[in-house]
């Protein structure tokens, strides 16, 4: 990736796409297009024919997609596969249309099956059934995966796809229903410690296990990858994560402590639980030469301070 090469970032709004904006400018790129979702509707595809004919990117991050929490993906599932499969069917095929030098699809850890064993590896993709909450999502993606290895075989192409775990940070939705569980803790142990609430609802029974990677390490991940690998060293997708998980009762206890709560965590058992753990093998990654760096309560306070900014509670 050339400094002069024109970048699109699809999603530039969203949690890891404003990351990737900070991270390409930081690092000396100053041509990068972007458009809103009201300019370019990516579902549609004649409009993303286009779009692609007219501004013709050099290289594409495809960090758009209908994404969300556990509750989100289970009230609507057909809106995560149709929203989804549309968007990233039209980005990647005019991204070979229009001959873009590389292209990095986004996916999402969901995409294993719900008893993979753990850590769990890229070569996992596709050996057991998925979690049936987020099946529609995780089909989406895989098809994803499988369309940018397809076009690479057919056509030649340079398309990368990488899985990133759970991730939080800077410009995360904080609405309660939809969110995922990082950006809701936040919240409500930031309002129950406003309001001076003595409890705060903590869904499901705060075994399972995840694992969280801020979103501009993601970001610093994804440039990496564009920066100084092919498909041809990715493989079919790399894992992006820092390689450790803790019980959602853990991560409760530590959101607690940076937003100064100190009242009762009572576990919500009527909530699901989602699949018992997500923990992913970075190793393919660290091989690739990179490695996450923001330590996770560093990341909370920083996801903190920019919900009170954007909340001003
Ligand atoms: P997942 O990783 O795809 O399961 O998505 P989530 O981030 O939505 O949920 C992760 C885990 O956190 C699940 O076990 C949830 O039940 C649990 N959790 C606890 N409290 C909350 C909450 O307030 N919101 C969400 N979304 N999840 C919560």
């Amino acid at each position: 990736m050339q400094f002069s090469d024109k970048i699109y970032v699809a999603g530039h709004r969203g949690l890891v796409g404003s990351a990737l904006m900070r991270r390409l400018e930081k690092g000396g790129y100053s041509n990068i297009v972007t458009r809103t979702h009201a300019e370019l509707d990516l579902k549609d595809q004649r409009a993303v024919t286009e779009f692609f004919a007219q501004e013709k990117p050099d290289h594409v991050f495809l960090a758009a997609a209908k994404v969300g929490g556990i509750v989100a993906n289970n009230t609507y599932p057909a809106d995560f596969i149709y929203q989804n499969l549309m968007i990233q069917s039209n980005v990647i095929h005019a991204a070979y249309s229009n001959e873009v030098k590389k292209l990095l699809f986004l996916g999402s850890s969901c995409i294993y099956p719900k008893f993979a064993p753990q850590p769990m590896k890229e070569e996992h993709l596709l050996t057991g059934v998925l979690e049936p909450t987020n099946e529609p999502y995780a089909v989406a993606k895989i098809a994803g995966i499988k369309m940018c290895g397809a076009y690479n075989r057919q056509y030649d192409t340079n398309f990368m796809s990488v899985m990133p775990t759970n991730l939080y940070g800077l410009g995360d939705n904080y609405d309660l229903q939809n969110s995922h569980v990082m950006p809701a803790l936040i919240r409500k142990m930031h309002e129950a410690k406003i309001r001076g609430d003595a409890q705060v609802s903590v869904w499901g029974s705060g075994t399972p296990r995840r694992e969280f990677l801020y979103g501009d390490d993601m970001a610093d991940a994804c440039v990496f990858l564009m920066e100084n690998r092919n498909a041809n060293d990715t493989g079919e997708f790399v894992n992006i994560g820092v390689g450790e998980d803790i019980t959602i009762r853990e991560l409760a206890e530590r959101v607690a402590k940076v937003v100064g709560f100190h009242g009762e965590l009572v576990f919500d058992s009527s909530k699901p639980d989602g699949t018992p753990q997500k923990l992913l093998d970075v190793t393919h990654l660290n091989k690739l030469g990179w490695r996450a760096k923001t330590a996770m309560d560093e990341g909370i306070g920083k996801a903190y301070q920019d919900f009170m900014r954007r909340y001003g509670a």
